[in-house]
């Protein structure tokens, strides 16, 4: 158990649960609804249920709300679990189904009815919403709420069996239609609803609501702690009425604990409206690396551990913020920076030919895989008369301070020699530059003895004869706003155009030979890659995770100076 001063409220709920010794194990759960895939907001309730677990000696169940048909499927049950294990948990055999307990609750359902705490109701939904009034007005009772034990009891078995239309009909719990809180005005608890269950089949037709299943789910498994989002505040009497009448035979009376939920600036965190960007095809798919989606983050190249140091430093919070996005990026980049071995690409080619260099002459040159790592060794990179460098390291006419290649300028290449711009040739035609024609000094070899000349710049640079050809996508947000739904908008019409640029003709140094997808680079000056599952035996595809320049530490200095 732990003992540590509670770091958020949720901790300091718990600490005096176990102080009064309510309860003598923490057991909580992460409850998705198979509807979709898990996106980085689900991380962070991933992070918060598993790590409360952890931290005080306890479990977590997995457990799939599939309590409606038509929207959920087993693909998503899969890609579900395959996302939260990735984060790095495990629920060992504690997978759970609501509808394992469909047949409980229909049994419970019977029970309140005959406690007569439940009726079935003939009113269309319209007429139910009708008749629940308003936060000001109260709500009408049904005419058919008093009706007897024997005829509901009659009915709702009838329903179940498949006698009555689609939505004809629900039973609903009899609480007080004059309660302030619409939530208790009869709240429907189960209703008709046809449709082929991806587990239960056609065995129902009848489907308990999210507030009847939820509390029975977690006091059959047990859970003390249901922690869940801020907008499930106003059906926590529901919640409690529903542990409270139910007759259950297990004494675990489990509280529900709500939390703000994520919000992160330049995208949308919605299972639904993902959905659309989907099957609208703004996106490859769910796993397209510009999706806020777990499977997106993934395939984008970032780590478990960021997204988890992510959820560690947004913390939680009882009223509803917005994250920036560059925090994000942030966490990623540290963890890369300690782990991502570095290596040379470019991105847009320009030709560099060494004129004084031998033409068959190839050496091969000691490179560190990480500056701050001695322990991640070296590799060698081969280095011969015509080169690569990026198109917009050399300017004929530069700017001040442009420390780059220009006539007559010199320059570092990293890890090999100080070369110097003679000339350059352009497309007779077009007038674009094609080619730079260079000398080089033997004697400043990169860790040499005669090496002691300085210059301003050091450029990454690829051997021609030797470098690989890849495609390199680069991203920028999806959307161009930082929130795409203020004041109502429609968040499509945000959608930022050029959220993926895919550059095909770019040089890769021939280490990243034996990259595999999933393997994760600095390509120096240019940011951190990851190897994406589109490569094939002869094309190479990295994704830019981000760049090397940190948004995030800026915003930090900026409000640190305020
Ligand atoms: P969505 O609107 O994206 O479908 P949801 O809440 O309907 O979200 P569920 O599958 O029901 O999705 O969510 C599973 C768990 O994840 C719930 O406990 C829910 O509160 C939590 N969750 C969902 N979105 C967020 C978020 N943005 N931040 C934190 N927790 C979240
Ligand atoms: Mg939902």
């Amino acid at each position: 158990m732990s003992e540590n001063k509670p770091s958020n409220f949720i901790e300091h709920i718990i600490n005096a649960d176990l102080a009064e010794k309510k309860y003598e194990k923490i057991h909580t759960r992460f409850p998705p609804e198979p509807n979709g895939y898990l996106h980085i907001g689900h991380a962070k309730s991933i992070c918060l249920n598993f790590g409360i677990a952890e931290q005080y000696g306890g479990l977590c169940n997995l457990r799939f709300d599939d309590t409606n048909p038509s929207k959920e499927d087993v693909e998503y049950v899969e890609a579900i679990k395959e996302d939260v294990r990735w984060l790095g948990f495990d629920w060992e055999d504690r997978e759970y189904y609501a509808s394992d307990y469909f047949d409980k609750m229909y049994e419970l359902a019977v029970q309140l009815i005959k406690d007569g705490k439940a009726y079935v109701d003939d009113l269309s939904p319209e007429e139910i919403r009708e008749y629940r009034g308003t936060l000001t007005e109260p709500g009408k009772e049904s005419p058919y709420r008093n009706r007897s034990v024997e005829e509901n009891l009659d009915l709702f078995e009838r329903m179940k069996n498949g006698e009555f239309e689609d939505g004809s009909r629900v039973l609903r719990a009899k609480i007080d239609m004059r309660s302030g809180n619409l939530n208790m005005r009869d709240p429907v608890l189960y209703r008709i609803q046809r449709g082929t269950h991806h587990r239960t089949g056609d065995k129902w037709c009848i489907y308990p609501m999210y507030d009847f299943a939820h509390p029975i789910s977690d006091a059959l498994e047990g859970i003390t702690h249901s922690i869940c989002t801020l907008e499930f505040e106003d059906h926590r009497p529901l919640y409690n009425w529903v542990v409270e009448n139910v007759k259950l035979d297990t004494e675990t009376r489990p509280k529900q604990i709500e939390f703000a939920r994520l919000n992160l600036s330049h995208t949308v965190m919605s299972k639904r409206k993902l959905r659309q960007l989907v099957e609208e095809g703004h996106v490859s798919g769910w796993d397209d690396p510009r999706m806020p989606t777990i499977s997106g983050l993934r395939r984008r190249g970032y780590t478990p551990e960021s997204i988890r140091d992510f959820c560690d430093r947004i913390g939680v919070a009882k009223s509803n913020s917005m994250v920036d996005i560059a925090l994000l990026e942030h966490c990623v980049r540290e963890d890369l920076n300690e782990r991502a071995p570095r290596v040379m690409a470019v991105l847009n080619p320009l030709k560099v030919v060494i004129e004084n260099y031998p033409e068959d002459r190839v050496e091969y040159l000691e490179a560190e895989n990480n500056p701050g790592k001695p322990e991640m060794g070296t590799r060698k990179v081969p280095f011969s008369r015509e080169i690569y460098i990026e198109r917009d390291d050399f300017q004929e006419d530069p700017p001040k301070k442009f420390f780059r290649l220009a006539p007559c300028r010199e320059v570092r290449l990293k890890h090999a020699y100080i070369i110097k711009c003679e000339k350059v040739i352009k497309d007779e035609k077009t007038g674009e530059i094609v080619e730079v024609r260079c000398t080089y000094d033997p004697e400043t070899k990169s860790g040499s003895a005669t090496n002691v000349r300085k210059v301003k710049g050091t450029l990454h640079w690829v051997s021609a004869k030797h470098a690989l050809d890849a495609e390199v996508r680069l991203y920028d947000h999806l959307f161009t706003k930082e929130n795409p739904e203020e004041d109502g908008a429609d968040f499509k019409d945000h959608l930022n155009p050029n959220s993926l640029q895919v550059l095909t003709a770019c040089k890769v140094e021939p280490s990243l030979a034996s990259a595999e997808p999933g393997n994760r680079y600095q390509f120096l000056r240019k940011g951190y890659f990851c190897v994406d599952p589109d490569t094939t035996g002869d094309r190479l595809v990295f994704n830019r995770i981000v760049s090397l320049k940190d948004t995030w530490a800026k915003i930090q200095k900026k409000q640190q100076n305020k």
